[in-house]
C-alpha cells in the first residue's frame, strides 16, 4: 500500500514513512492509495467478531504488505483489549460506548494502536522518536497512556491552559516519565499551529525525529474505523438503514467511519454533530469553509474551529459539496441545548451521558427518521466531566477506579506561550 498526500504537492510514501511522518511535507493528510472493499462472508461472520478480530481484517486490507499477519494479529489484540459496547436506549436510538479503555475516551483506540505500530515500525533503531500532540483534552492522555515507557520514544503534549476539565488535566500531567506535559497559554488550535510548523521547520527537523500522534496521523485516525464495523455488528443480522452520530472536533472519528463505509459498511448517512464550533455543519448547509478561532464550551473536546481532517473528507468526495452533503448532515448544539439533552437521556433512559455524547443524541433526536435506527457515539466517560454532569443533573457521579487514580498525582507541566521560538527552543533543549 502507498500513501499520497492530500495536497498531492509531495510523493506517495509506504507506511513507515506515513507514520513516523505524520504530516506530508506539502502540509497535507496522508491517506491509503486505495481502499478495498471487504468480503461478504466478512460481513456475515461480523455479529460474532471480537474487535480485535475486525481489527485485524480491516488492517490486513491497509498495511497487510507492510507488516507480517502475526505482528498485525498482536497489535491488534494488544491495543483493543477493552470492550466497546451498544447500549439501547430505546427501540430506535442506540449507543455506542466508547470510553471503556484506560483513559475513558474514545482516543484509546487510536492512541494505543498508533503507540504499538510505532514502536513495531521502529523497533532496533537508534535514533530517538519524538511525538507531538496538540490536545483538546483527551488526546494528550490517551496518547500518554498509550506510549508510557515505550523505549525509544519520547512524547510531548501541548494542551490549551485552563481550557481542560481537571480531571483531564491530571490525566494529561501526571506521568512524567518519557511524557512531558507542555501547558500552553492559548487555545488548542494555537495547540496545534505550534506543532504543525513544527513539522515544518527544517532545521528543527534536521535536529530531531518529530512526529504526530494526533489524528493528522493516519495510525490514530483508520483503526477508529474498526467500532463501526463493531457497533453495526452489535445491532444483529440484517438492522436495515443505519444512521450514526458523530460528536465530532477535529473530524478524525468521523473520517474513520467514511472508511468504513468505503470499505462496504452499508451506512445511510452520518451526522456530523458539533458544539457551536460549527464550520463543517456551516460547510454542509452552503458550501462555505470558513475556519475560525475556537470558541470554549462544555463539550470541550469538540472546541476546534479549524478541523485538520476536513482535509481527508474532502479528498474522500473529491471536493464535491453536493457528494458530501449527500451522505453526511450537520448537527450544532450550543451549551444550554447540550445541557437540555443530558437531562433529557437522564430523565427518560436513566443515563448518564457526558456533554460530547448528548451531542450526538440531541442530534439523533431531531434528525433521525421513523424507519431509522441511529447510533450515537457517547465519546467519553461522563466522570471526566464531572463538574458539568454534576452540575447539570444534580447529581454526584461516580468515578471510575483507573480515573480516581490520577486525582492525587503531583502536576508537572512547563508553561510556554504561543512563540514558535520559544517553543522550538525547549524543544531542542
Ligand atoms: C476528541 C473528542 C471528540 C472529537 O473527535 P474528533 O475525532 O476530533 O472529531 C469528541 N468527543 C470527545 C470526548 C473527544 O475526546
Amino acid at each position: 500500500m502507498r500513501y499520497y498526500s492530500t495536497n498531492l504537492k509531495s510523493p506517495e510514501v509506504g507506511l513507515k514513512e506515513a507514520v513516523l511522518k505524520g504530516l506530508a511535507p506539502d502540509n497535507g493528510l496522508y491517506m491509503p492509495d486505495y481502499i478495498s472493499g471487504l468480503s461478504t462472508e466478512f460481513f456475515r461472520k461480523l455479529p460474532e467478531l471480537s474487535l480485535p478480530e475486525i481489527g485485524f481484517e480491516v488492517t490486513k486490507l491497509l498495511f497487510e504488505d507492510e507488516i507480517d499477519l502475526k505482528t498485525l494479529k498482536e497489535i491488534n489484540e494488544d491495543a483493543l483489549s477493552f470492550e466497546i459496547p451498544l447500549v439501547s436506549l430505546s427501540e430506535n436510538i442506540k449507543t455506542l460506548e466508547l470510553f471503556h479503555g484506560p483513559t475513558c475516551a474514545f482516543k484509546d483506540v487510536g492512541g494505543r494502536f498508533i503507540a504499538r505500530l510505532m514502536a513495531h515500525l521502529t523497533r532496533g533503531e537508534d535514533n530517538e522518536i519524538n511525538v507531538l500532540t496538540a490536545t483538546s483534552g483527551d488526546t494528550g492522555s490517551a496518547v500518554a497512556s498509550g506510549f508510557y515507557n515505550v523505549e525509544g520514544i519520547n512524547v510531548f503534549i501541548l494542551f490549551p491552559k485552563g481550557k481542560v476539565s481537571h480531571i483531564q488535566e491530571q490525566q494529561l500531567t501526571t506521568y512524567g516519565g518519557n511524557i512531558t506535559a507542555i501547558e500552553i497559554d492559548g487555545t488548542f488550535d494555537d495547540c496545534q499551529k505550534l506543532v504543525k510548523t513544527a513539522f515544518l521547520d527544517k532545521e528543527l527537523n534536521e535536529k530531531l525525529t518529530l512526529t504526530s500522534a494526533n489524528s493528522i496521523n493516519l495510525a490514530r485516525f483508520l483503526p477508529q474505523s474498526f467500532y463501526y464495523f463493531s457497533g453495526y455488528g452489535q445491532l444483529g443480522q440484517n438492522p436495515g438503514e443505519v444512521v450514526m452520530a458523530v460528536p465530532s472536533g477535529n473530524f478524525g472519528n468521523l473520517t474513520a467511519g467514511l472508511i468504513a463505509k468505503k470499505m462496504g459498511l452499508p451506512i445511510k448517512r452520518f451526522i456530523a454533530a458539533t458544539n457551536v464550533n460549527d464550520v463543517v455543519p456551516e460547510y454542509l448547509n452552503d458550501g462555505e469553509f470558513n475556519p475560525r478561532p475556537s470558541i470554549k464550551t462544555i463539550a470541550n473536546a469538540m472546541d476546534v474551529g479549524n478541523p485538520s481532517n476536513f482535509a481527508r473528507m474532502l479528498d474522500l468526495f473529491e471536493n464535491s459539496h453536493e457528494k458530501m452533503s449527500a451522505e453526511i448532515q450537520g448537527y450544532r448544539l450550543n451549551d444550554e441545548g447540550i445541557r437540555s439533552y443530558m437531562k433529557e437521556i437522564y430523565e427518560q433512559y436513566h443515563y448518564v451521558a457526558d456533554p460530547h455524547g448528548a451531542v450526538g443524541y440531541g442530534a439523533l433526536k431531531e434528525l433521525l427518521k421513523e424507519n431509522e435506527t441511529g447510533i450515537f457515539f457517547e465519546t467519553a466517560h461522563p466522570a471526566k466531566f464531572k463538574d458539568v454532569v454534576d452540575d447539570t443533573l444534580k447529581i454526584d457521579s461516580e468515578i471510575p477506579e483507573r480515573l480516581k487514580v490520577f486525582l492525587n498525582k503531583e502536576k508537572k507541566a512547563h508553561n510556554l506561550g504561543i512563540d514558535f521560538n520559544e517553543f522550538k527552543s525547549f524543544l531542542i533543549g
